[in-house]
């Protein structure tokens, strides 16, 4: 088993893992940039290294040093949370050969998926169904017209490297095709530094599903369900439940199996998550595979009675899956709502600030993942998430009626938030109906408007 692990990660989801290793008995090293000094994770970790200045490139996405603090603290492994590292094949193969063992897949597993064009064919090539498109990245926005005319609009244009809703644009007039994938390309030059795009036909009224997997070194591969992010801003998702109110059993081992079937040809290991659109007629399609453990995990641990954390270390330190897919069930509902340092009233602008009031609800069934406490300063270079709230009910209503007591309850003073705003959209009829789809935060903001 591991024995030392360094999180190259910051916020909540570093507080997670060091909470996560204190159970298994593993010591654990926080790396911090010099606006973190004060941060949850550096004084909860046994040890802390400072890797240098505020802005993520010169601290949380230096491979260099973040290598050279595992070494320095003789730690035999490394856990890259979400975001930051945690999908760069260079890191996750330095780790390799530095012996560093990474908690992940391998760098070729990073890159076979992370190319999400190149991930669609290698899911067509083992038969799991991707939404009607390209093959081969497209680079030029004429060439790219004629594709879509072909497929039949609206369509969306999307980047191969692309992540958190970044180089997508929705073209529903073929006369804004060539204006909308400039626009797509450039944001994907300056966020990835990759223009090479793909295009797909745009589903309308689509629910996003997504399965949580778990697969061992050894070829073995079980699915925990599925997660409903429909309630999405920008392509961001806001809410997550598990399981989905869209789904049935039949649908689930349906869809379980095709994931399972994924993870397969994508020769995976580790946690990971295929994501699906799911048609109003019930048709899926895979859209692409996250290669992390997600910000949303907390619904399936909820559901499933798992700490994903925990089995990704025992998976990452070569142990076998410890459980079978019957052994898997899945027990009342959960919902996560992100409360993000935001105001929703100033177009969803970031407020981070300094914490003055912290009052976090407890209760049965009620689980908050967060970094703040009372007196902290939420830096303001960083992603403003700032408290993951859950709850767990035995079925939906209850775990939504829960979650309204939570969010009422909730005190964080000093900083804007998007609690009330999401207290409104849990009280729309449609989301207590649980008919919404990822068009329906974007509904109730025309609404407002
Ligand atoms: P990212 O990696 O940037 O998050 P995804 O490919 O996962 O991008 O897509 C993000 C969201 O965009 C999905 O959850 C869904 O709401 C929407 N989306 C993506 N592809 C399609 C599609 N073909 N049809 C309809 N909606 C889509």
């Amino acid at each position: 088993m591991i024995k030392k692990l360094l999180i190259a990660n910051r916020g909540e989801i570093a507080v997670r893992i060091i909470r996560a290793c204190r159970e298994l008995g593993i010591a654990t090293v926080a790396v911090y940039s010099r606006a973190d000094r004060d941060a949850l994770h550096v004084r909860l970790a046994d040890e802390a290294v400072c890797i240098g200045e505020a802005p993520a490139r010169e601290s949380y996405l230096k491979m260099e040093r973040i290598l050279c603090a595992t070494v320095a603290s003789g730690s035999d492994a490394v856990h890259p949370g979400f975001g930051f590292l945690s999908e760069n094949s260079k890191f996750a193969n330095l780790c390799q050969r530095c012996n560093i063992t990474f908690v992940g897949p391998g760098g070729d597993i990073i890159d076979r998926m992370g190319d999400k064009s190149a991930a669609r064919n290698t899911m067509m090539a083992a038969g799991v169904p991707v939404v009607p498109g390209t093959t081969e990245p497209v680079f030029d926005a004429e060439f790219g017209k004629q594709l879509a005319d072909s497929f039949g609009y609206p369509v969306i244009i999307k980047a191969s490297a692309g992540g958190g809703g970044k180089g997508m644009r929705i073209v529903r007039e073929p006369g804004e095709f060539i204006r909308m994938f400039e626009t797509a390309s450039q944001e994907a030059r300056n966020a990835f530094g990759d223009d090479s795009m793909y295009i797909e036909k745009y589903i309308e009224h689509a629910r996003h599903i997504e399965f949580q997997i778990l697969a061992d070194n050894y070829g073995n591969v079980v699915h925990l369900g599925e997660r409903d992010c429909s309630v999405q801003r920008r392509h961001q998702k806001m809410i997550e439940e598990s399981p989905s109110a869209a789904m049935d059993e039949k649908l689930r081992r349906e869809m379980g199996k095709v994931a399972v079937r994924a993870a397969k040809a994508a020769d995976y290991h580790n946690a990971g998550t295929i994501e699906f659109i799911l048609d109003r007629d019930k048709n899926y399609y895979f859209i692409e595979m996250n290669t992390r453990i997600q910000v949303e995990h907390g619904v399936t641990e909820l559901v499933t009675g798992l700490d994903l954390i925990k089995e990704q270390l025992r998976l990452a330190a070569g142990e076998k899956l410890g459980i079978r897919q019957e052994d898997i069930l899945l027990r009342g509902h959960a919902l996560e709502c992100r409360i993000n340092a935001e105001c929703p009233e100033r177009g969803f602008l970031p407020s981070p600030g300094k914490i003055g009031t912290l009052h976090l609800p407890g209760g049965n069934g009620v689980r908050i993942d967060t970094a703040l406490y009372a007196g902290y300063t939420m830096p303001a270079m960083y992603d403003s998430l700032a408290a993951k709230v859950m709850t767990l009910g035995r079925d939906r209503g209850e775990a939504i009626a829960k979650m309204k007591g939570v969010l009422a309850e909730l005190e964080i003073s000093g900083i804007e938030t998007n609690r009330e705003f999401q207290r409104r959209l849990l009280s729309e009829p449609e989301f207590a109906a649980g008919t919404v789809d990822t068009g329906f935060v974007e509904e109730v903001l025309a609404r407002e408007a």
